[in-house]
C-alpha cells in the first residue's frame, strides 16, 4: 500500500504525464474541478475553445478549408457552439477519403493512427496526437469517478487488447487493473474472473456491458455471493435488461458511458442517471436526418465536435448513434455539464459459438476495424453453429480480406463457428436509423 502512495502520489503522476508525453494526472485534476462550474462558465469555456479549433482547422486542414469555402462559409466569423448549425456535416465517408494527406495535420505532440469501426460498422482510421489522447484518457479516469471508484481502488477490467502497450501496462500496474479478455467469454473463463474478484478483493468491475452481463449471469448460476461498490460500462448499448441482472447480481450501481475510439469522451452517467457531456473536451449537437437541430428532448443524430483540434479535426462529426439531451439543465448531482438523457443504437447482442464461447460487438470491430477494403459489415447468427457475415466492399477489397478475417474469427473465437461471407450492396438502417453490426436471433432483447 505504502508503494501504491508514492505510486499515486502528484509528484510520480507528473513524471509520468513527462515521460508518457500524455498529461493525464493534469488533465484530470482539471476536470475534476471543473465537472462543478455552473453551466455559463463551462459554455464560455467551449466557445473560446470552439474559436481556435476552427481558426486551426482553416488554417491547416485541406478538408475544412475547402470543404467551408465551397459552402461559402468564412468559419472564422463562428463565434459560439449554437453557431456550428451553419457548417457542413462531417461524415466518416468524407473524411475516409481525405485521409491521411488532407484531413490530418503535424503539432508538436507525437501522433498515431487508431483503428475503429465505433457502433456504424464502418471500419475506419483516425489519427491522434497524445496530447488529445492525454485528454481522452482523463476522462476515462474521471468517468470511473462517477461510480465511486478512486485511483487507489483495485479494478477488473474486460477489454478486447490481447496485448496491452507499455503505456497501458504502466496504468494497469498504478490503478491495480486486472485486464482480461473479453474475447473467450466461456464459462472457464468466466469463473477464472470471478475467482479473481474474489482473490484481489475487487470492488468494482469496468467494460463492455455484454460482457459484464455474461460475468453476473454466470455469477448467478455458480452462486457467486459477493457484491460490487460500482460498475462502469462503455462501448455497447446498456440494454435495460443487462442493468437489472447486474446491478441486482452485484448489489450496486452501473454508471454507463458515452465515448469513441476517435480520442472522444463524450459522457458518463452520474448517481442522479444522466448523462454528462464532457464539455471542455467535446460539443455535442443532436440534429435530425436533414441535418437541422431538434429541440431538446427529442431524439436524433449525434454530432461531435472535440474541442481540441489535435492531429486530425473532427468537426460536426456524424459518429452514427442516435441520442437526445436533456430537457433540463440543471442536475440535482450539482455537475455544471450539460447532460444527455439517452444514447441508441449501440451494438450489444452476442453471437453464440459451438464451443461455448460469447462474441460481443467488439470482438467484430475489433477484427473488421483492420480491413480498410470492407466499408459497412454486419454479423448475422440464425443457427447455433453458423453466422453469416454481410459486407459492403470498397475501392480497396480484394479476395484475400475474407480468408484473412475467417481465420481471425477462428483464432481468436472458436475455430468451430462456421462463417458465411454475403456480398450485398447496401445494409439496411434499422428503426432507430442505425447499423445494427450484429444481429442475433437466438437471443430476447429489450
Ligand atoms: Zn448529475
Amino acid at each position: 500500500m505504502i508503494m501504491k502512495d508514492i505510486l499515486l502520489s502528484q509528484p510520480f503522476l507528473t513524471l509520468a504525464d513527462i515521460i508518457s508525453l500524455q498529461p493525464i494526472s493534469s488533465y484530470l485534476r482539471f476536470y475534476q474541478e471543473c465537472q462543478w462550474w455552473p453551466l455559463e462558465k463551462l459554455q464560455d469555456l467551449q466557445n473560446n475553445r470552439l474559436r481556435e479549433l476552427l481558426h486551426t482547422a482553416c488554417g491547416g486542414v485541406p478538408f475544412y478549408r475547402d470543404l467551408y469555402r465551397s459552402a461559402g462559409i468564412n468559419a472564422s466569423e463562428l463565434r459560439c457552439v449554437d453557431d456550428l448549425k451553419k457548417l457542413p456535416i462531417v461524415t466518416k465517408s468524407l473524411l475516409k477519403r481525405a485521409y491521411p494527406s488532407l484531413c490530418t495535420r503535424r503539432t508538436f505532440w507525437p501522433s498515431r493512427e487508431y483503428f475503429t469501426s465505433g457502433s456504424s460498422g464502418a471500419p475506419f482510421a483516425a489519427r491522434v496526437d497524445s496530447l488529445t489522447m492525454g485528454e481522452a484518457r482523463a476522462l476515462m479516469l474521471l468517468r470511473a469517478q462517477f461510480s465511486g471508484w478512486t485511483l487507489k481502488d483495485p479494478c477488473l477490467q474486460t477489454g478486447m487488447s490481447l496485448q496491452r502497450g507499455g503505456v497501458k501496462r504502466l496504468k494497469d500496474l498504478l490503478l491495480g487493473v486486472h485486464y482480461v479478455t473479453a474475447y473467450d467469454l466461456s464459462d472457464k473463463n468466466l469463473d477464472s474472473y470471478l475467482n479473481i474478484i474474489e482473490q484481489h478483493g475487487i470492488q468494482y468491475v469496468m467494460g463492455y456491458p455484454g460482457s459484464i452481463y455474461a460475468l453476473a449471469d454466470r455469477a448467478e448460476r455458480v452462486g457467486f455471493s459477493l457484491g460490487m461498490k460500482g460498475i462502469v460500462t462503455w462501448g455497447d448499448n446498456l440494454y435495460h435488461n443487462y442493468r437489472q441482472k447486474i446491478e441486482g447480481q452485484f448489489r450496486c450501481r452501473v454508471t454507463d458511458t458515452y465515448g469513441c475510439g476517435e480520442g472522444i469522451q463524450v459522457a458518463a452517467q452520474c448517481e442522479m442517471g444522466a448523462y454528462h457531456i464532457f464539455m471542455p473536451h467535446v460539443a455535442v449537437e443532436i440534429v435530425d436526418d436533414d441535418g437541422v437541430p431538434v429541440k431538446r428532448g427529442e431524439s436524433g443524430n449525434v454530432l461531435l465536435t472535440r474541442l481540441r483540434p489535435g492531429a486530425m479535426p473532427l468537426i460536426r462529426y456524424k459518429i452514427g448513434d442516435i441520442g437526445r439531451l436533456a430537457v433540463e439543465t440543471k442536475c440535482g448531482c450539482g455537475r455544471g455539464f450539460d447532460m444527455l438523457t439517452a444514447i441508441h443504437g449501440r451494438d450489444s447482442d452476442f453471437i453464440f459459438t459451438p464451443g461455448g464461447n460469447k462474441l460481443i460487438v467488439h470482438f467484430f470491430t475489433g477484427i473488421f476495424e483492420y480491413y480498410q477494403g470492407i466499408e459497412y459489415f454486419r454479423i448475422i447468427q440464425t443457427d447455433p453453429d453458423k453466422i453469416t457475415v454481410e459486407f459492403v466492399p470498397n475501392d480497396f477489397f480484394d479476395d484475400k480480406i475474407l480468408a484473412s478475417l475467417e481465420a481471425e474469427i477462428h483464432t481468436k473465437g472458436d475455430p468451430a463457428l462456421r462463417i458465411n461471407f454475403n456480398k450485398v450492396d447496401n445494409i439496411p438502417l434499422d428503426k432507430t436509423g442505425k447499423r445494427k453490426i450484429v444481429l442475433s436471433n437466438l437471443i430476447n432483447r429489450s
